[in-house]
């Protein structure tokens, strides 16, 4: 064959190809331009899963009759005309593509009146020819009506899915728009069925009720607007709504993200999402996340990809720490502390016709771990009678070994009057220097005790500061340290923060301070280094209010204070740890998320031993 140039209409056929894949993507064109004109109102309707039928109707500004035929050429926009224009783009079209793509592939309809005028046109082009032109009577917007789609492109007929597989994209494309844009109304019709509505409240959360469902968006937390980190980086806004840890999934595909009101895909963001739960979720579970991200228009390139779906950032990383940031203090502000409650008891028995503790001793969950474990405490009592707890080995054997490395477990603090939230556990031993080896009624528990040992001081610390009596422990001889002027007004800053955690400071002129006392679980810390670990934080201060950053640090000063891994600990150190963890409100993890116990079942152990 010899060389020639394709014909018009096959050039554009094959360009088409690029833009519009199935049918979901004609959706996608007509949505965005009918947002770009500025529409409250946008109706879809599918017939076949738009094989047959896509029409898309908005009440935006129009187009005018005289250029009604040029939005149909191929580059013919109004949205840019220099390349320099896409660095301040308010727009979600700009490639004057869309139009062109879906007349060469299809038969189209467009009806539209521009609002200045008193009268509107129709439009009918089929494989890319414009075959009819009227003026017509309309309300003011435009309606495009596309039918047949790929009836002249076998090929790309051929490659559809089954409707039912198109018409989910389809539903899927237009809920992300309805939670882009809440202040639109729009409406799905399927097959002349009203598949979904939104109200154009302008609330997010009214259309999450609806595209996540009320039970999903119950444990939804609100991602806020977090300061900028650094003046000298770009601003980079990020809100929306993420799931608490429990509310999780198998795949990656309830991570949603609009970039400047854009549905974009980005691996790594999806992955700065679900990092952001890091240690509070399994690794191969994933949230649910409806996140608006907006970028100063300049540090963006939207022009990567034909069909605008994957975008450029000038400074991901600025972006991705960004992401992080606002959905890690989400969770970290607003993710309820799992709690076991009364009423979860009486629940136990459902847990307990699933197989109950047995089921995945290794995962984070938290709450189902709490109602799993939960019922074994029905069968405690019981046991504990036919094996004494504390009984069965001379704790001589042990006793005083390494007791001096033990650094700060509260004597008196079994808390009696607490609600008993593991069963009676008996220590047989410590494994690694790192692990609590204990028994209990349903087999074998072993307790990391560095975390074990963080979430009681944590515990211990929450209830202190609820009686607001963080126990303080005063220096015998005022303690004098050196700081940089920085760290100095810091500490003035957060002087209330500080001594409600049980700090007591005075500035002592220039760059130094003066230590009077110290939160009591630190006092066998050297007291220098605990004003560097809390130094830390006030820098990086992600400083979500006052509340948050104490928390913060409280966090810290546990994480200081527990007993470290390779710490060996004698018999009753460790019956300590477990009889305080026993009386804990969330045993189950550390404050931080990582599980403190590990249970393996009799059941376990007699399958692994071949007994059953
Ligand atoms: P782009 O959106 O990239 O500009 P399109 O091919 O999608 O390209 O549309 C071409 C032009 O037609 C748009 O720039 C706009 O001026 C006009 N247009 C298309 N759809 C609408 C609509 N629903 N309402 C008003 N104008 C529209
Ligand atoms: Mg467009």
């Amino acid at each position: 064959m010899s060389i020639h140039v394709l014909s018009e209409t096959v050039a554009a056929q094959i360009a088409a190809g690029e833009v519009i894949e199935r049918p979901a993507s004609v959706v996608k064109e007509l949505i965005e331009n009918a947002l770009d004109a500025g529409a409250s109102q946008i109706h879809v309707e599918i017939v076949e899963g738009g094989r047959r039928l896509i029409r898309v109707s908005d009440d935006g500004h129009g187009i005018t009759m005289a250029e009604a035929d040029l939005a149909f050429a191929r580059h013919a926009t109004s949205k840019i005309n220099r390349i320099e224009d896409l660095n301040h783009l308010n727009t979600l079209g700009f490639r004057g593509e869309a139009l062109h793509s879906i007349a060469a592939i299809s038969r189209v309809t467009l009806v539209t009146r521009s609002t200045g005028e008193a009268s509107g046109t129709r439009l009918h082009a089929a494989g890319g020819e414009i075959q009819e032109r009227r003026r017509v009577g309309s309300p003011a917007g435009t309606v495009v009506t596309v039918e047949d789609l790929f009836y002249n492109t076998p090929a790309r007929l051929k490659f559809l899915k089954n409707d039912v597989t198109e018409r989910r994209h389809i539903t899927s494309l237009v809920t992300q728009y309805a939670m882009a844009y809440p202040s639109v109304v729009f409406s799905l019709l399927q097959d002349g069925r009203e598949a979904f509505r939104t109200y154009g409240t302008g609330v997010l959360a009214d259309v999450l009720v609806k595209t996540l469902g009320a039970d999903v968006f119950r444990d939804m937390l609100e991602v806020q607007p977090q300061p900028p980190s650094r003046p000298d980086l770009p601003p980079v806004e990020v809100t929306g709504f993420t799931s608490t840890p429990d509310q999780n999934r198998s795949n990656r595909g309830h991570i949603t993200l609009f970039v400047n009101g854009r549905i974009i895909r980005d691996s790594s963001l999806t992955y700065a999402v679900s990092q952001a739960y890091h240690t509070l979720m399994p690794r191969d579970r994933f949230p649910v996340a409806v996140l608006m991200i907006a970028v100063p228009p300049d540090e963006v390139d939207v022009n990567v990809h034909p069909t605008k779906a994957e975008v450029r950032f000038r400074s991901p990383d600025v972006v991705f720490s960004a992401v992080q940031k606002a959905v890690r203090t989400a969770i970290i502000q607003q993710a309820p502390a799992p709690i076991v409650s009364r009423d979860t008891l009486s629940e136990s028995s459902r847990w307990q016709s699933y197989g109950g503790a047995t089921r995945r001793p290794s995962t984070l969950g938290s709450r189902y771990q709490q109602q799993e474990l939960e019922l074994e405490l029905e069968g405690a009592g019981e046991y504990g009678q036919r094996l004494h707890p504390e009984s069965s080995m001379p704790s001589s054997d042990l006793a005083g070994y390494g007791s001096e490395a033990m650094t700060a477990i509260p004597q008196g603090m079994g808390r009696p009057s607490q609600p008993r939230t593991l069963p009676m556990l008996r220590v047989l031993g410590q494994a690694g220097a790192a692990y609590i080896v204990t028994e209990g009624p349903a087999g074998l528990y072993l307790i990391d005790q560095h975390a074990a040992h963080e979430r009681i001081l944590f515990e211990q610390y929450l209830s202190e500061q609820a009686a607001q009596a963080v126990a303080s422990q005063q220096m015998l001889s005022a303690v004098t340290v050196e700081l940089p002027l920085a760290a100095i007004s810091l500490l003035e800053e957060h002087a209330e923060d500080m001594s409600r955690l049980g700090f007591e400071l005075e500035p002592f002129g220039g760059q130094t301070m003066r230590i009077r006392a110290l939160p009591a679980m630190l006092a066998k810390i050297d007291p220098s280094e605990a004003l560097q670990i809390i130094l830390g934080d006030l820098e990086t201060g992600s400083k979500p209010g006052q509340q948050t950053l104490e928390q913060q640090i409280a966090l810290r000063v546990c994480k200081a204070a527990a007993v470290k891994a390779g710490q060996i600990l004698s018999i009753t150190e460790m019956q300590d740890i477990v009889r305080q963890l026993e009386r804990c409100q969330a045993p189950l993890t550390c404050p931080h998320g990582r599980p403190t116990l590990i249970h393996i079942s009799a059941e376990q152990l007699a399958r692994e031993f071949g007994r059953t």
